[in-house]
């Protein structure tokens, strides 16, 4: 089995700097809502986690990453999970010192994680916790193709270097159908090519197409956290 060495960070990270959209600024969209912190930089309520390896990268380049204090008896826990395996906790800066070049892996990614129909890797999904908190899960058209193509292409690139990682976003996809299926909805998936797709509930998976007028409905579901 591979694993994915320093030097393939920068080969991820260069390879993936598109940003979601270079029309909205999607951190102007949660912040406000957030005490002025978008919400996926802050630790409340996403504590970032990375490969060590990445993390002994990210060192090579910057300053900004230093390993994470637990505050909670909640983060406490998080972090003592995290015991003896791969990954590691750490936080940044703050979003009003982050250097684009060296955000991690997570954060370029976020809110999705690499979709999987069965064994095919397909397009995006969503992190289902950050439902209502998240705008840009609300707001799927925004998502622009120069993101799409960099994040699957990356993602791959991974995959290729340590089939563990990939392993883990099929098994992942399952558990969204799971979640959903007991909700009995449908969830909405990014393709490819940009075009969108739902994935139907309880149906082992099964896809059918997804308007974008339809998915403008998604948009009510961003509830303002202090609201
Ligand atoms: S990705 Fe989502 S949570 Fe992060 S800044 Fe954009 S809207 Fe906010
Ligand atoms: S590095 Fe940037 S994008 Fe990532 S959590 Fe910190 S401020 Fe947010």
């Amino acid at each position: 089995m591979g694993t994915i060495s320093a030097r393939d960070y920068g080969v991820v990270f260069d390879g993936f700097q598109a940003p979601i959209s270079k029309i909205y600024n999607c951190g102007a969209k949660c912040a406000p809502y957030n005490n002025g912190q978008p919400v996926c930089c802050d630790a409340g309520h996403a504590i970032p986690i990375v490969d060590k390896t990445e993390y002994a990268h990210l060192k090579t380049r910057t300053k900004m990453w230093k390993p994470f204090v637990p505050r909670t008896p909640d983060q406490k826990a998080e972090i003592a999970d995290l015991k003896g395996s791969e990954n590691c906790a750490v936080e940044c800066n703050g979003a009003e010192f982050c250097e684009r070049d060296n955000r991690s892996l997570a954060c370029r990614s976020f809110p999705f994680f690499p979709y999987f129909d069965k064994k095919e890797l397909v397009g995006l999904a969503h992190y289902w916790n950050f439902e209502g908190l998240c705008w840009v899960i609300h707001n799927l058209t925004i998502v622009e193709q120069p993101f799409i193509d960099q994040f699957l292409k990356m993602h791959e690139f991974i995959f290729k270097k340590d089939d563990n990682w990939r392993v883990t976003y099929v098994d992942h996809s399952a558990v969204m159908r799971q979640v959903y299926s007991r909700r009995g909805e449908k969830f909405a998936i990014i393709m490819r090519d940009g075009s969108y797709r739902w994935v139907l509930p309880k149906s082992g998976g099964k896809t059918v197409p997804a308007t974008k007028k339809e998915l403008m409905k998604l948009r009510s579901g961003f509830t303002l956290p202090n609201d």
